[in-house]
């Protein structure tokens, strides 16, 4: 059996594929371009050497090395080029890697590395191909790829993703989203991420066209709209944000059919200017762990249903328990449970494995609250790590967050809880400000959208806020002696 790129290949060969700056190559000009890299890499990779690592912001090369070393039955570590240096010798350590490979301009981070063998993305410009015809073929309970989840709650932890997984992925969005062979999919998310590498691998599973960005740029991305350049865009929040600020009079091509946002929460704000500007998207629900969206929600539904994360996709179970795993009615909270063939085994380690976080019967513990309304649409409401019992009532610090990000002056907030006396704990907040507005203003001024409960006790003035390498709020060091070195002095 071939891989599923040498599958496109001899289906379409002559199609356009992939673009990158005013470059693009045919299925069959990649394979040329695939079969130089898969050949370098043969040289200096030693063959016993199963897993490799990937140091890179997006690029041709990056993408071109993921598909040369899928060709050689490699499993990819994917780092993300934020990680501090510390980050990343957990990472690799964890990961049990000893070659990474690693774009020209960040070779020098990794010198303190002793045991990790550094090799430069780049290509010699003479490579014998012709010595090289061996090709691997995608199994499907191989581990492709392996990513650390962001580290929102505690330390990253390594997700074994396999072909199988993301072909369940691949498909689930097919039937979601009809892609077709004449999509282009615009890709400025991080290939490091699963919102990256799952575009990569819907182009090889349902042959579109994607055109890579080596970082996300709203204006290049709205001219690349306007000139009819792409049919759908991947975003996260700030993303999403950014486009609709530039969003032109005259509208994009015709050809766009959709923003496809994931990765956490939206503003209903942010929800209600797609729809006054008539911008199609579909809100979607994943994580490291079910290799990219599992739930999602049309544009259709996004009015009627705002703010919620949609219905499970193709082969996606889903279901809401209480403590007891018991399953819950409509419009109760509980923990979100999910099964389907998306959805990974094992974490790296023997002490973390997934299957520890399953029901015997195969359902993954999210780890997220949320609840299904009537007509089982799912909406989530916090990380269980994150829930507030105070006095023997929930809060959930996301509610919190929204209803003091409305406030003017009041810039990034965080609301974790804190012991009390008298209450077991409390909420308070950490919040940059933009303006010099005071402890008692903002809590006089939220108290008159949320329950008296859910104001927070205290306000914490910070400079900035833990962030993890993805940028999403860290809000475990804000319970570390580490949360003094964010405090406004
Ligand atoms: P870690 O598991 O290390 O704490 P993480 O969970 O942030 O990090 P990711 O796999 O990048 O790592 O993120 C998945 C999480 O993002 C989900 O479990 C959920 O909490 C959040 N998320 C994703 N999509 C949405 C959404 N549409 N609305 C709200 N939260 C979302
Ligand atoms: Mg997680």
């Amino acid at each position: 059996m071939t891989s599923w790129f040498q599958q496109q290949v001899a289906k379409q060969p002559e199609k356009i594929a992939f673009y990158w700056q005013d470059e693009q190559w045919t299925f069959a000009e990649i394979n040329t371009e695939v079969q130089k890299w898969q050949s370098m890499y043969a040289a200096v990779l030693p063959i016993k050497e199963k897993r490799i690592a990937l140091f890179s912001q997006n690029s041709k090369e990056m993408y071109f090395t993921i598909l040369a070393l899928w060709e050689l039955g490699k499993e990819l570590v994917l780092l993300n080029t934020h990680l501090t240096q510390k980050e990343l010798h957990y990472q690799l350590k964890d990961a049990g890697v000893r070659q990474v490979i690693v774009s020209p301009m960040k070779l020098k981070l990794f010198n303190s590395f002793e045991e990790i063998q550094a090799i430069p993305m780049s290509l010699a410009t003479e490579i014998d191909v012709s010595s090289n015809t061996e090709r691997e073929s995608y199994k499907l309970m191989s581990v492709a790829s392996i990513m650390y989840t962001s580290g929102t709650t505690g330390n990253p932890k390594g997700v074994l993703q396999l072909f199988e997984n993301h072909l369940a992925s691949a498909i689930a969005t097919q039937e979601n989203m009809k892609v077709t062979e004449t999509d282009c999919w615009l890709c400025g998310v991080p290939l490091f991420h699963i919102s990256g590498l799952s575009i990569i691998l819907r182009q090889l599973v349902l042959g579109c066209s994607v055109r890579l960005y080596e970082k996300f740029n709203a204006q290049q991305v709205t001219n690349d709209l306007v000139l009819g350049k792409g049919s759908i865009v991947s975003v996260v929040t700030v993303m999403l944000e950014e486009l609709l600020a530039l969003y032109p009079k005259e509208g994009y091509a015709p050809g766009f059919r959709t923003m496809l946002l994931g990765g956490g929460p939206v503003s209903l704000a942010t929800l209600n200017q797609c729809k006054k500007l008539n911008v199609p998207i579909i809100q979607s629900y994943g994580m490291t762990e079910t290799c990219s969206q599992v739930i999602a929600l049309s544009s259709a539904d996004s009015m009627e249903k705002i703010g919620s994360a949609g219905k499970p996709l193709l082969g996606i179970e889903l279901k809401i328990v209480n403590n007891e795993e018991q399953m819950l009615p409509s419009n109760e909270v509980g923990e979100i449970l999910l099964r389907g063939k998306n959805i990974v085994h094992h974490y790296i380690g023997e002490d973390r494995q997934l299957f520890g976080k399953r029901t015997t019967d195969g359902w993954f513990s999210t780890g997220d609250l949320g609840y299904l309304d009537k007509d089982g649409y799912l909406y989530i409401v916090s990380r269980l790590s994150e829930l507030i019992i105070s006095g023997g009532e929930n809060i959930y610090p996301a509610e919190v967050e929204q209803a003091l990000q409305n406030i003017s002056g009041v810039k990034e907030v965080a609301v974790i809880g804190e012991p009390d006396k008298k209450w077991g704990t409390v909420p308070v907040a950490y919040l940059v400000r933009g303006a010099n507005v005071t402890e008692a203003e903002i809590q006089q001024k939220v108290s008159q959208s949320i329950a008296k409960y859910k104001v927070p006790k205290r306000i914490y003035f910070c400079h900035s806020l833990p962030r993890t390498a993805s940028g999403k709020l860290a809000k475990h060091r804000l319970v570390t002696k580490e949360r003094t070195a964010f405090l406004e002095q």
